[in-house]
C-alpha cells in the first residue's frame, strides 16, 4: 500500500499541470467575463460617440461663445446649441448639464431601437442671453425633444455667469433669503396679470399657488435681463405649459441684494448710452423713466424688428396672419416650403400681393447639412423656381431649416442665408400667450423673430405681440430691409 502512496514523478507533473490548467482557465474566465463587461460598459459610451458637427462661433455678447452641435447620424438626429465662456468652471458645469441631456436622448433612442422605425427622434436645445445692468449674464437653456415621434415636455435650466469674474450668482445671491415670501406674492400678481393664467385656463388657482409657493426650488430658474428679473416655473409642469413670469426690477428692488438693485442713477446713464448708440439728442443725466418712454415715442422708427413666419403657406393660419399685419400695416417675412407652395400657390400669391416677402425654407424640410449636395441643390433650387413661377419674384433670401447650416450647403446657392435672433418656440408651447412672453423677453433693436404660420395660436397670439413691438417703438421690416440685402 505503501507503494500506492508514493507517487511517480509522472503523476506529480500531471498534477501540477491539472491545478495549473484548472487556475488559468479560471484566469481566463474571469478576464473573459470582465472583458465582457468593459465591452458592454464600451457599447454603452459609445451613445456619446455619434457622429457630429461641432461649430464655434463668437455672441453678440462680450467673452461668450455659442456651440453649436448637429449630428449627422439621421436615426439620431439632434442639433444642440449652448454657450462657453473664459471661465472654465461655468464651461464645464454646462457641458456637464448638456451632455447629460443628450446621453439621456441618445440611451433612449438605444433602448426603443426595436419599435417603429418611422416614427422620428429628434432633440433640440438652444439658449436665450440676457444681461443685468450690472453685466452678470443669463443663459436660459431651452430642451425639447421628441422620442418616437411623441414630444416630451422639455424643460428650461438656466445659468448664470459674471464674465469679469467668472461668479456664477445663484438665488442666493440675488434675492435676501427673507425675501422669497415677498417675491412670491409678486410672482402670483404678475402670472396673474401677465399671463392671464386663469382667463386662459392655463392654470387653477391651486396651480398658480403651487408654483409659485415661496421655496427656494421654485425659484431657482430665474434670468436677469436688463430690466426685470424672469422666473421660470419648471418644477411642476402641467399640460405642457411652463409658467413664466417677469417682474421689473423697479417693484422689487429692495428685495434684491446690492449688486443686482438698479439705482435710478444707473438706469438713465444706461439708457443715455442706449439712447447715444441710435440718436445724438442727449438727455440730461437726471432722465427717468417717463423720458425714456417718451423718448422711444419720439423717435418710433428707430428701432426695427423684422417678423418672420416659417413652414407655410397655409390657408387658414397664413390668411389670418395677413389680416393681422395689414391692421398694423406691416410687412413681414415669410420662408416658404416648396412642397406647400404647389399645394396652395394662391396663399403663396396672396403673401406676395400684399406686399410681404417670400424666402426659400427648401421643398421638404430636410437637414441640408446631411444631405448631398445634389439633393441640396434640388431642395433650393425647385423652391426657387415655383416661388418665381406662382408670384413673378425670386425669392429673396434662404432660410436652412432648423437653421442646420455649413460651407457644403452655403455653396448650392446664390441666395443669402437668413437666421434668427429671436424664437418663440410657437411650435413648441402653441400658446398665443407665451409667444408674447418670448418675444418681450428677447427681442432688441434690429431682432429677426421666429414664427410658424402653420399654428393657429401663433395667429391667436400675434395681434399681442404687434401692440406690444408698437407701444415699445417698434417698426415692421422685412428681412431684406433688415439685413440691407
Ligand atoms: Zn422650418
Amino acid at each position: 500500500m505503501k507503494k500506492n502512496h508514493r507517487r511517480f514523478p509522472l503523476f506529480d507533473v500531471l498534477l501540477t499541470t491539472l491545478t495549473l490548467l484548472l487556475i488559468g482557465s479560471s484566469a481566463y474566465l474571469l478576464f473573459y467575463l470582465n472583458s465582457d463587461t468593459s465591452a458592454s460598459l464600451k457599447k454603452t459610451t459609445k451613445i456619446d460617440d455619434v457622429p457630429s458637427t461641432i461649430d464655434e462661433t463668437e455672441s453678440n455678447f462680450a467673452g461668450i461663445k455659442i456651440i453649436t452641435e448637429i449630428s449627422n447620424d439621421t436615426d439620431t438626429p439632434f442639433a444642440i446649441q449652448y454657450p462657453q465662456s473664459n471661465h472654465l468652471a461655468f464651461n464645464d458645469k454646462v457641458k456637464k448639464y448638456i451632455k447629460s441631456l443628450k446621453y439621456d436622448y441618445l440611451l433612449n433612442i438605444t433602448e426603443n431601437k426595436q419599435e417603429n422605425k418611422n416614427l422620428k427622434n429628434e432633440l433640440n436645445i438652444s439658449f436665450d442671453t440676457f444681461k443685468h445692468p450690472n453685466g452678470t449674464y443669463s443663459f436660459v437653456i431651452v430642451h425639447n425633444e421628441s422620442l418616437k415621434g411623441q414630444e416630451d415636455d422639455g424643460s428650461i435650466h438656466t445659468f448664470h455667469l459674471n464674465p469679469e469674474t467668472g461668479e456664477m450668482p445663484t438665488l442666493q445671491d440675488v434675492v435676501t433669503d427673507q425675501d422669497i415670501d415677498k417675491l412670491a406674492e409678486f410672482a402670483v400678481e404678475y402670472l396673474y396679470e401677465t399671463e392671464k393664467v386663469i382667463e386662459n385656463h392655463l392654470l387653477s388657482v391651486e396651480e398658480v399657488m403651487i408654483h409659485t409657493e415661496p421655496l427656494k426650488k421654485n425659484y431657482e430658474q430665474f434670468a436677469l435681463t436688463d430690466e426685470m428679473i424672469t422666473f421660470y416655473f419648471t418644477e411642476h409642469q402641467s399640460n405642457d405649459y411652463i409658467p413664466i413670469v417677469s417682474i421689473p426690477y423697479e417693484k422689487i428692488n429692495d428685495l434684491l441684494k446690492k449688486d443686482f438693485q438698479i439705482t435710478k442713477n444707473d438706469g438713465s446713464v444706461k439708457e443715455n448710452n442706449k439712447v447715444e448708440v441710435d440718436n445724438t439728442n442727449g438727455i440730461d443725466s437726471k432722465g427717468k423713466q417717463d423720458e425714456k418712454v417718451l423718448d422711444k415715442k419720439k423717435n418710433p422708427s428707430e428701432k426695427r424688428v423684422a417678423l418672420t413666419f416659417d413652414d407655410g403657406p397655409d390657408p387658414d393660419v397664413t390668411t389670418r396672419i395677413l389680416t393681422i399685419l395689414d391692421k398694423y400695416e406691416a410687412k413681414a417675412t415669410f420662408y416658404m416650403l416648396g412642397s406647400r407652395v404647389e399645394y396652395y400657390p394662391e396663399v403663396a400669391k396672396k403673401v406676395h400681393e400684399a406686399g410681404h416677402e417670400l424666402g426659400n425654407h427648401s421643398w421638404t424640410h430636410p437637414d441640408l447639412t446631411k444631405a448631398n449636395t445634389e439633393k441640396i441643390f434640388s431642395e433650393i433650387d425647385r423652391t426657387s423656381r415655383i416661388i418665381e413661377a406662382v408670384t413673378g419674384e425670386k425669392p429673396f433670401s434662404f432660410r436652412p431649416p432648423y437653421g442646420a447650416v455649413n460651407d457644403v450647403v452655403k455653396q448650392q446657392t446664390d441666395l443669402p442665408i437668413a437666421l434668427w435672433d429671436v424664437d418663440t418656440l410657437d411650435w413648441k408651447h402653441r400658446s398665443g400667450l407665451q409667444l408674447l412672453t418670448y418675444v418681450q423677453n428677447s427681442v432688441k433693436d434690429g431682432s429677426i423673430i421666429l414664427m410658424h404660420d402653420i399654428h393657429p395660436s401663433t395667429a391667436d397670439g400675434l395681434d399681442a405681440v404687434m401692440a406690444f413691438l408698437v407701444e415699445n417703438g417698434y417698426t415692421f421690416v422685412t428681412v431684406s430691409e433688415l439685413t440691407g440685402g
